[in-house]
């Protein structure tokens, strides 16, 4: 079962305090379907301008059963580009610059061949947007949308509306008190539960994370990351999110023990996109890896169960 995901590409400059890269590919499409490719085949809806690098194409074709028919090349158009800084406590980001470039423009065309898809994905982007993504595939099975702080300022009726429409919402602990006026994160989740979804996952960063659905609940702590192998966070949330969606569709069912699981591959993917500049480490990586990374996760979690 494969999973269709839209969101950027984006040409990301990335500080850290101990290093800096300049015009690297990143995007949350880019990070997302490059996680979930370790489970599933990913089909990619996005659009960069005629400024994308060659290298980057090239990134995105090395990983297996990635499908760019979906990619749409705007040569007159500028790629997303967006720069952030590291600052010495490495859980914190300021963002140095954003450039949105085509994404300002129409939403790509997604290609006729993606339209059976089941497992649908909806990166960052306007709620609209998503919104209209959704419409191209009748089939679906399980929608899951991301969000941000920009649209609940600036576009609630819309992410409103999305959220009766999509299945699972993942978002951080931010975003959930911004949407819903709850700091506590399993309040926040059962208050957006009643916008629509049938489950909901908050991200808490080095907290971990925890998932309330119609079910019941579910929490999982973080990698235990050694501040020494954290390189370079950015992408963290948009890998989560592609292990998660990886593993439901190789799973193709949805109950709260596939959920957590799903949650716990996100959390190992997502430990390993960390320990390099942007796609660097998932590039060198084999599902033999991941598999390892994952068995030690529930090891040190005390979380055994299959
Ligand atoms: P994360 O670290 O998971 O928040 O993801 C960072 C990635 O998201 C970077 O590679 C950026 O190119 C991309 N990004 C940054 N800002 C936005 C935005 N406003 N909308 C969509 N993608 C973004």
């Amino acid at each position: 079962m494969s999973v269709v995901v839209t969101g950027t590409i984006g040409i990301d400059t990335v500080y850290t305090p101990r290093d800096r890269r300049d015009g690297i590919l990143g995007g949350s499409a880019a990070y997302f379907a490059a996680a979930a490719s370790f489970f599933v085949p990913v089909r990619l809806v996005a659009a960069v301008g005629g400024d994308w690098p060659k290298q980057h194409r090239d990134v995105l074709e090395g990983f297996k059963d990635l499908c760019l028919a979906g990619l749409d090349v705007r040569s007159a158009g500028r790629t997303f580009a967006w720069g952030g800084r590291y600052l010495d406590d490495i859980n914190c980001r300021e963002t140095l610059f954003t450039e949105v470039g085509v994404v300002a423009e129409a939403p790509p065309p997604v290609p006729a061949s993606y339209t059976d898809s089941k497992f649908v994905f909806l990166g960052n982007t306007h709620p609209s947007v998503q919104r209209g993504f959704l419409q191209h595939f009748p089939q679906r099975v399980l929608a899951v949308a991301d969000t941000m702080n920009l649209w609940i300022e600036t576009a609630r009726p819309d992410l409103e509306r999305l959220l009766g429409e999509v299945d699972g919402l993942v978002l951080n602990d931010s975003e959930a008190l911004l949407l819903t006026g709850h700091r506590n994160a399993v309040s926040a989740a059962r208050r957006v539960l009643e916008m629509g979804p049938r489950f909901v996952i908050v991200k808490k960063g080095e907290h971990g994370a925890i998932l309330v659905s119609s079910e019941g609940l579910a929490s999982i702590p973080a990698w235990p990351a050694d501040q020494a192998h954290v390189v370079d966070p950015t992408g963290a949330g948009d890998s989560f999110a592609g292990g998660l969606m990886g593993w439901l569709a190789s799973r193709g069912e949805f109950n709260i023990q596939v959920l957590r699981q799903a949650m716990q591959w996100g959390t190992a993917v997502a430990s390993m996109t960390i320990e390099r500049f942007g796609l660097e480490r998932l590039q060198e990586i084999t599902r033999e890896d991941l598999d390892l990374r994952m068995a030690h996760f529930r090891a040190i979690s005390g979380a055994n169960i299959n």
